[in-house]
């Protein structure tokens, strides 16, 4: 599921005024070295909460009144992973961690921690020493057009109502047809939160034929599992999938054999994903490696101090030379993950010889479709669904993107004929997406063409 970072609840934390926004990082954390130089257009961290470490605020803070209406109480437990002193203390040990003349190249794999980044302001807070380069983790983008196109099919067959997440509801396919465009001209097409929503419409349509287009990794596959069982449970004949789960590993293998020098040295593990598959699907990207073949991967949460505890955990380990997988993310991530979610894809999915990814192209055993024993909810095979060669928008860099070979500034479109209103390429319409992050956090006035200086 896509992931959005929820707004600290903390008041100082809330939009500063126009004027306060843009204070300059040195004023906020001195002694930080941040990216932005003077004269640099450089909107700092955001959404840190300011109160001190170890001291949560609570009624002793607040006037009668509003301790009465408990307003302005910091309730969350998650803002402790976002208090500006850590944050700084943290950037500071950073700055000092990393060795004169060296870069540490390192990939955020999931798209979520790539909006965290840059909705937290990270990359200012990091010694320049340290390259941040995003990586495949968000299942729409790396779904290729020819899958969507299947969709876009399917969503038109006569009697059949097709569900799937908002995320792909504007992604272009050929001729920039999208999902949102063939509602328009009048197919069936519903945007659902979860499964569950796919199962009441599936209930309330025993007439028609609902098809779920399922996309996400492993975060998102237990649930159509689960989805999956319900309706054969409660005998729901008219439901079927089309399955496009992805698996974290097979990409994390594409990305390593990488020979076109995006290669990242070190890797930040999505935390979500391992909640399901554990810290020890990760290891044969690390430690049990071919020897030179593994990098060190920290498995990361998607908070600010999560991530600098991560990131710097992995400054650590290159510095050391050393191979291995870390959890900085104990909180949720336990080595074997979570055997029910696992057990429920193993009854319901089984691995696909090969998938097509945006980017990468065949990727072995890098998907599920459903098992054998599912067949009669599989739309692939129950409808004749084309399989057409599909290429990218043209001029879209989606491809290098989520690969780490290109940043979203480097497209040539990015910002000019494709922004968030007008989509060229999936990266810029999911909320996992690469280009949207930068789009949507201004992170595009790093760039001289945006008002930054060359
Ligand atoms: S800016 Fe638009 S066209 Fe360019 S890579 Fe991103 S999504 Fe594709």
């Amino acid at each position: 599921m896509p992931r959005h970072p929820r707004p600290c609840s903390c008041p100082a934390a809330r939009p500063p005024s126009p004027g306060g926004h843009r204070r300059r990082l040195a004023d906020r954390f001195p002694g930080v070295g941040g990216r932005g130089g003077r004269g640099r257009s450089c909107l700092g961290a955001r959404r840190l909460c300011p109160s001190p470490p170890g001291r949560r605020r609570g009624p002793a803070d607040l006037g009668p009144d509003r301790r009465r209406a408990g307003v302005g109480m910091s309730l969350s437990p998650v803002d402790a992973f976002r208090e500006a002193p850590r944050v700084r203390a943290l950037a500071q040990t950073l700055a000092r961690r990393v060795q004169p003349g060296r870069t540490y190249r390192l990939m955020e794999f999931c798209g979520g921690h790539t909006h965290a980044i840059a909705h937290h302001g990270l990359p200012d807070l990091l010694p320049p020493a340290i390259e941040l380069i995003h990586g495949p983790g968000c299942p729409v983008c790396v779904l290729p057009v020819a899958r969507l196109e299947q969709a876009l099919h399917a969503a038109r067959l006569p009697g059949v109502i097709l569900a799937t997440y908002a995320d792909l509801m504007r992604v272009p396919g050929v001729r920039g047809l999208t999902l949102m465009r063939a509602r328009a001209e009048g197919a069936d097409v519903r945007m659902v939160a979860s499964p569950l929503d796919v199962l009441s419409l599936a209930r309330a349509h025993p007439e028609r034929v609902v098809i779920f287009m399922a996309i996400g990794f492993e975060t998102t596959a237990p649930a159509t599992a689960l989805m999956l069982q319900a309706a054969r449970t409660q005998g729901l004949a008219n439901l079927r999938v089309l399955c496009n789960h992805v698996l974290t590993p097979a990409a994390l293998g594409a990305i390593l054999a990488d020979d076109g020098g995006a290669r990242p040295d070190g890797i930040l593990g999505p935390a979500h994903v391992a909640t399901v598959i554990g810290a020890q699907a990760f290891r044969p990207f690390a430690e049990d490696a071919p020897a030179g073949r593994g990098v060190p991967i920290t498995i990361a949460g998607f908070e600010p101090v999560d991530m600098l505890l991560a990131i710097d955990r992995l400054i650590e380990r290159l510095n050391a030379g050393e191979v291995a997988v870390d959890n900085a993310c104990p909180r949720v991530v336990a080595e074997a993950g979570n055997p029910k979610a696992r057990e429920a894809l193993a009854q319901v999915f089984c691995r696909r010889e090969t998938f097509d990814w945006r980017g990468f192209g065949a990727v072995p055993h890098s998907a599920l479709r459903l098992a054998p024993d599912w067949a009669a909810f599989d739309a692939e095979a129950c409808f004749d669904l084309p399989d057409p060669v599909a290429p990218d928008p043209p001029g879209c860099a989606c491809a290098d993107i989520v690969r780490g070979r290109r940043r979203p500034g480097q497209c040539p479109l990015f910002g000019r004929l494709c922004t968030p209103d007008t989509p060229q390429g999936a990266c810029m319409v999911s909320t996992e997406g690469a280009c949207a992050a930068h789009w949507t956090h201004g992170r595009f006035r790093d760039l001289p063409a945006f008002g930054a200086p060359a």
